[in-house]
This record gives structure tokens, C-alpha cells and sequence, in this order.
């Protein structure tokens, strides 16, 4: 395989600190960016230092110093980015604008890599407010990145395990519940089309039940939810956006209901090789 030189920032975020790994892993040149900005944070400095150990570069750079972010993609071919997805509206647009401005000044990039790495926004065009700004925000980027000429790849990576199976898709849970288990819908939308990774349609139900040790199993409607996420309006945003992004999971089935066509790629054909978890064995280490 060719390799490359790889900057990943948001390196010690909990994908960041996977990509890292991997690149390594990968035998590319791999470089993180090292940000002043976390100070003392002894938990992300420890890991960056363990980076280094492992053979990465660490590359002192901010998101407010415009030429040391030039410089340091002047090092690298690919730029992956895999900042924050948590401050909604806040800042992850501002700081992948930032990065793109100078990924175009910098003019050497073989690929920029943004940080979406969920549902492709490009279908969220009907999305409900307010969750609807996580796709305007990445669609802003994306086109950003387009008008910059700068070779791009979008990776929609749907839902992750660890957050969405480990609880049973309740949402603020990432551990399954043990006394009963509101399901989202009828259980039946997939998470995934792909069918290695795919137990059966119905994913939910028969896990649910052993998971729960028998537990009480309920359905929530569309109708409860969209009401569940009114009551939080305006109290706790990030959590009404997260309520709205799971209505479009869980009842439209967002992530599966389309083909994927000509301008995208399913990763499990590019990359025949992985071996998957399928749910059935993720959801074992939860009993
Ligand atoms: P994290 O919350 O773990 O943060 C990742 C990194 O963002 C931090 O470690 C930090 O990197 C960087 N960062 C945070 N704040 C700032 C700031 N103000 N300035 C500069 N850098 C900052 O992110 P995740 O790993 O959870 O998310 C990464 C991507 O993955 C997002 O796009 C998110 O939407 C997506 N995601 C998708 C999920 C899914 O189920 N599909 C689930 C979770 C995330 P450092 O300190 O190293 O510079």
C-alpha cells in the first residue's frame, strides 16, 4: 500500500486517538497536532507523549495562529480532522473554516479529510430543527472545502457502536438498561445496510431481551418523542438536537433509506479485508 504523511487533528478526542493508532498502525508517516490550548490537561499530554513514543510528530499548532495551521499541512499530504462534535453551533464550523483557509494557503494537499464521520448531511436537507444545524454546519464546510478546490473525502461512519448499541439506542445512555428499555419506534430501522454487519432486521428486540434479563419493553411513538424533544426546548439544546437527530435514525431510518449511487462508496467494498463485529457479538460484553 502507498503511504503518506498523515496530520490528524483533534488527535486525543475519542476518534481522534483511534485514527491516530490506526495511521500508525498503517506504517504512514503520522504526525498529530500538538495545540497550547490544552495547557496542563495531563490525561491529552500523556497521550500525546505516548503518540510520540509510538513514532508520530507532534506538531505545536493553534486554530488561532493561522500561519503555524499553513505550516503544519505544508508537512503532510493527507489532513484528517477530527475535532469535536459536542459544541454544537459553537465552534466546529469556525475551526474546520479555519483549517480549510489554510489547507487552500498552504496548496499542496493531496486530501482533507473533514470531521463528519456520521449521518452524510447531503441527505439531511428536510431535517428537523434544531438538530438540523449539525448538517448546515457540516454542509457549510464541505462547501467551503469544494470552493477551495482542496481534493476532498467525506466519511459518513452512521452511528457508533459504542454509543448507540451499548445503550440500546436510548438515548444519554451508553450502557444497556437493566429494569426496562423504551425502544425508539418499532426496533426494525437499520443502522447499517451493510449484511456483515447486520444481524436480522429486527436487531433490536431479541437483544433487548436478554440484555435486560427480561426487563419491562416498551415503544416509543414519533408522536412521544417529537414531544419528548419539545419539553427540553430551549432548557437543554445539545440534548434537544441529539433528541432530533435519533427521530431521524430510529423512525425515518436516515442512514439506510436511500442507494448509495454513483458519487460514494460503501467503505466494506473498499475495504473487503475488515472483519467485523457483528451486533449480535458486540452486545455479548454487555451481559
Ligand atoms: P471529542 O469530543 O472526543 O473531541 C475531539 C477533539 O476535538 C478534542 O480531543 C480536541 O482535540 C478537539 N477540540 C475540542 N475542542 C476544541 C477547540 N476548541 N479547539 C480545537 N480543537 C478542539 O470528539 P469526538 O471524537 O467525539 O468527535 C469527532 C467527530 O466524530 C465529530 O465530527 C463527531 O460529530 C463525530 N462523532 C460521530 C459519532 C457517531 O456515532 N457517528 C459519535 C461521536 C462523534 P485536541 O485536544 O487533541 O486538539
Amino acid at each position: 500500500m502507498e503511504k503518506s504523511k498523515v496530520l490528524i487533528v483533534g488527535g486525543t478526542g475519542y476518534l481522534g486517538k483511534r485514527l491516530v493508532k490506526a495511521s500508525l498502525t498503517e506504517g504512514h508517516e503520522t504526525y498529530v497536532l500538538h495545540r497550547p490550548e490544552i495547557g496542563v490537561d495531563i490525561e491529552k499530554v500523556q497521550m500525546l507523549l505516548s503518540f510520540k513514543a509510538q513514532g508520530a510528530h507532534l506538531v505545536a499548532s493553534s486554530f488561532d495562529d493561522h500561519r503555524s495551521l499553513v505550516d503544519s499541512v505544508k508537512l503532510v499530504d493527507v489532513v484528517i480532522c477530527a475535532i469535536s462534535g459536542v459544541h454544537i453551533r459553537s465552534h466546529q464550523i469556525l475551526l474546520q473554516l479555519k483549517l480549510v483557509d489554510a489547507i487552500k494557503e498552504a496548496g499542496n494537499l493531496k486530501r482533507f479529510l473533514p470531521s463528519e464521520f456520521g449521518t452524510d448531511p447531503s441527505r439531511m436537507e428536510n431535517a428537523m430543527e434544531p438538530g438540523r444545524v449539525t448538517f448546515d454546519d457540516k454542509m457549510a464546510v464541505r462547501k467551503a472545502i469544494q470552493e477551495a478546490g482542496i481534493p476532498f473525502t467525506y466519511v459518513s461512519a452512521n452511528c457508533f457502536a459504542g454509543y448507540f448499541l451499548g445503550g440500546l439506542c436510548q438515548p444519554g445512555l451508553i450502557l444497556p438498561p437493566r429494569d426496562s428499555v423504551n425502544l425508539l419506534g418499532d426496533g426494525n430501522q437499520k443502522g447499517t445496510s451493510d449484511p456483515q454487519i447486520l444481524v436480522a432486521n429486527n436487531i433490536w428486540t431479541p437483544y433487548v431481551a436478554k440484555v435486560t434479563l427480561l426487563g419491562v419493553l416498551t415503544h416509543q411513538s414519533e408522536v412521544q418523542l417529537r414531544a419528548r424533544a419539545m419539553q427540553v426546548n430551549g432548557q437543554n439544546y445539545a440534548e434537544q438536537v441529539g433528541l432530533t437527530h435519533y427521530f431521524h435514525v430510529c423512525y425515518e431510518g436516515c442512514l439506510t433509506n436511500f442507494e448509495i449511487g454513483d458519487e460514494g462508496e460503501e467503505a466494506s467494498k473498499l475495504y473487503p479485508e475488515v472483519k467485523y463485529t457483528n451486533v449480535e457479538d458486540y452486545l455479548k460484553r454487555y451481559i
